[in-house]
């Protein structure tokens, strides 16, 4: 199937050629026909799968051929999305879809000035894409009106969810205009999701929401080579700097749990002579975009990242992730690898994994219903028990035998 089969207009079609898209990916080819009809999606999608073109395309197809003169504070379509990053990123995207279309947008967040957001917001604004504690400061200051939203985006429900949003949600949905089209998408379909899709479905009573899912098993399967090392603690450094300069690691994205955490290991890295940034809750916006930048342009090689501030991360192709810390949740560790790996190009992901990470480990290898590779890197063995380990919950005839790296 080609774009062209899509139903979209010429302007937009023009964007996608100017992009080098040839074919629609998956959740693409399913999310677009629906949208356009006018029905309610509630699509499981992952980062790193195109989904951002699957609901803004459409948007801007619905957007463009009825386009009207958008009034003062008025916003036609409004996406709302967990972090500042991902703000910003889909707003890229959007500009970069409409760009022969004369369609507007703006991302709006926290942590920046909010007078230039409210002064632009004056003209009224074909797309708002929102971080939800900052659109709701706007909406208390009367800067934006919903009456003219006609669609509306909760990108990442999940994280929003996660990240506490639900009452931020719920303020916002009970503003905006009762007949309005409503799309869902999130990593994980979990049952607050799908309560969330209920409510507001129900609220603004469409018709049942189309599910769209687009197997992120499969991909975690088949594109990306997992594999782990036990590992002391307080070695994880040291391993980590000696597969970055033995085994030559470029560019690589390191998840950690905790915001000093990602501030010391940079220190670590350089006393050992790795130059590594960090991205994280205490850094204002601008430096983390900078930082971004310098990562994405290929100036940094090793971007540390608490799990909040590279939500929704899109750092292009990633050949490899390494969660120095494991996640709490398997949502959240498919989430991470799928970083890699993308649009067929192999990834790579590897798990740092200490005593007490076990009971997280085994929820996240019987959710990918595999069990991830063991290697062992001389001179990094464990020197505490760790317990006869996740071996103990599984059966032997499933046992991988250890690899060496
Ligand atoms: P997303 O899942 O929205 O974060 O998108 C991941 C990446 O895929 C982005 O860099 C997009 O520019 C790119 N992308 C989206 N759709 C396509 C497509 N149909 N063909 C090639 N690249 C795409």
């Amino acid at each position: 199937m080609s774009f062209l089969n899509l139903g979209l207009s010429h302007s937009i079609l023009q964007a996608i050629t100017d992009l080098s898209y040839h074919t629609p990916t998956a959740i693409q080819k399913q999310a677009i026909p629906i949208i356009l009809s006018g029905k309610d999606v509630v699509a499981t999608a992952q980062t790193g799968t195109g989904k951002t073109a699957a609901f803004v395309l459409p948007i801007l197809e619905k957007l463009h051929v009825t386009t009207k003169p958008r009034r003062a504070k008025r916003i036609g379509a409004l996406i709302l999305t967990p972090t500042r990053e991902l703000a910003t990123q889909i707003a890229h995207n959007i500009e970069l879809y409409s760009q022969h279309t004369h369609l507007t947008s703006l991302p709006i967040y926290g942590g920046v000035d909010l007078a230039p957001q409210k002064k632009r917001l004056i003209e009224g604004v074909d797309i708002l894409v929102a971080t939800p504690g900052r659109l709701l400061d706007l909406v208390n200051q009367r800067a934006v009106h919903f009456d003219e939203v006609e669609i509306l985006v909760l990108d990442e429900a999940d994280r929003m969810l996660d990240m506490g949003s639900q009452d931020d949600l719920e303020k916002i949905l009970a503003r905006l205009p009762k007949y309005r089209q409503n799309l869902l998408f999130s990593a994980t379909t979990t049952d607050s999701v799908r309560a969330l899709a209920y409510e507001f479905s129900h609220e603004t009573q469409s018709p049942d929401a189309i599910e769209v899912n687009t197997s992120p098993k499969q991909k975690t399967a088949d594109n990306i080579k997992q594999w782990l090392i036990t590992v002391d603690k307080d070695t994880k450094s040291a391993l980590l700097s000696h597969l970055i300069q033995e085994h030559h690691w470029q560019r690589t994205l390191i998840f950690i749990e905790k915001k000093h955490a990602a501030a010391k290991l940079v220190e670590q890295l350089a006393k050992r002579g790795i130059i590594a940034d960090a991205i994280h809750g205490d850094k204002s916006q601008a430096m983390r975009e900078k930082i971004l930048q310098r990562f994405k342009a290929g100036e940094l090689q090793y971007l540390i990242a608490t799990g909040v501030a590279a939500r929704g991360l899109d750092i292009g192709e990633l050949a490899r992730v390494v969660n120095y810390d494991l996640p709490f949740k398997p949502e959240e560790y498919i989430h991470r690898i799928g970083r890699t790996g993308r649009a067929g190009a192999t990834g790579e992901a590897i798990s740092f994994v200490a005593k007490g990470d076990f009971k997280n480990l085994c929820a996240i290898e019987s959710r990918l219903n595999k069990i991830i590779e063991r290697r062992k890197i001389d001179g990094f063995e464990e020197r505490k028990t760790v317990p006869l380990s996740i071996l103990n919950y599984i059966p032997k005839a499933k046992r991988n035998t250890h690899g060496s790296a």
